[in-house]
């Protein structure tokens, strides 16, 4: 028995999540869909947290992709702080705030089109914080990790993956006690080898890693993902901090109570084979499992 799995980074719009559970999921972060379809939503996922909509700027990512509809993209044209004002940075946030969101999701991805300014992004950050919500960022593109380190934002939606971070930059993400969520198996190649080192500096000074695949975007299988597993564990995430990254509460601070994670067989002996191990696992209520000693 283990704590209650929880994958940090997925989009339920574009997933069937009944399947979760029975494939070793008990929890989802959903960053970027449709606010108000979320907080409406109704499945079988013992807990469901998330940001609403993306908050970019006209132009910026991910507006105009196919899998993003007007509804879960907000457009923020001002970096006005004062509550009610159309197109705000203030109001941006009040309305995933309102909608139940305890995240808020920047689109900081330079790479694919215009990105908030410094006023706007220094706005999100302030409005978020009043409202007691975490900012996590997709930071892609020149100097982009570095701003959402140096602004505050308190997580990244996926490990850094452009290029090697400098070792001062790691060293604020980690004092700072940015979370980095893992989605590594959505790369291949040279952006995955990237990531990896990435994960592997990060992790080994101490930073919070949270298991996260970005579930929904291209073919990921639906449950505890093995090569995310793999692929965290070849950076070095093995093991306890393996299990630590997969039952991070986040975004929220308490643990998931009521359902645990039910794998069959002894843990492997051979840390290698923990991954897989890990990946067999399946959502029970915690009151069903009877110890055998
Ligand atoms: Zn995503």
């Amino acid at each position: 028995m283990l704590p209650a799995f929880v994958d940090h980074h997925v989009h339920l719009h574009l997933i069937d999540s009944t399947g979760l559970p029975r494939r070793g999921i008990a929890a989802v972060v959903d960053l970027g869909g449709d606010p108000v379809a979320l907080a409406r939503r109704v499945d079988g996922l013992p807990r469901v947290s998330y940001a609403g909509a993306f908050v970019t700027v006209p132009g910026g990512y991910p507006l105009g992709r196919s899998w993003a509809p007007e509804s879960i993209v907000r457009v923020v044209t001002t970096s006005s702080r004062h509550p009610g004002v159309s197109g705000g940075a203030r109001t941006a946030v009040d309305a995933q705030s309102d909608a139940g969101a305890s995240v808020v999701k920047v689109a900081l991805n330079a790479d694919a089109g215009p990105v908030p300014d410094d006023d706007t992004l220094a706005a999100i950050v302030d409005a978020a914080r009043e409202r007691g919500l975490h900012v996590v960022a997709h930071a892609q593109g020149e100097g982009q990790v570095e701003r959402a380190i140096e602004t505050g934002v308190s997580a990244l939606a996926h490990t850094p993956f452009d290029a090697p971070l400098p070792r001062r930059l790691l060293a604020r993400a980690v004092a700072a006690g940015q979370a980095w969520i893992s989605t590594i198996d959505i790369h291949r190649g040279t952006a995955r080898e990237i990531a990896i080192a990435n994960v592997r500096a990060f992790a080994a000074r101490g930073g919070r890693v949270l298991y996260g695949t970005d579930l929904g975007n291209g073919e990921l299988p639906l449950g505890v993902n093995r090569r995310e597993l793999r692929a965290l564990h070849e950076a070095g995430v093995r093991g306890d901090a393996l299990v630590a990254a997969l039952a991070d509460p986040w975004p929220s601070t308490t643990p998931i109570h009521g359902v645990s994670t039910f794998i069959p067989g002894p843990a492997p002996t051979d840390p290698d084979g923990i991954p897989t191990w890990l990946s067999r696992g399946t959502v029970v209520p915690t009151e069903e499992l009877t110890r055998v000693d």
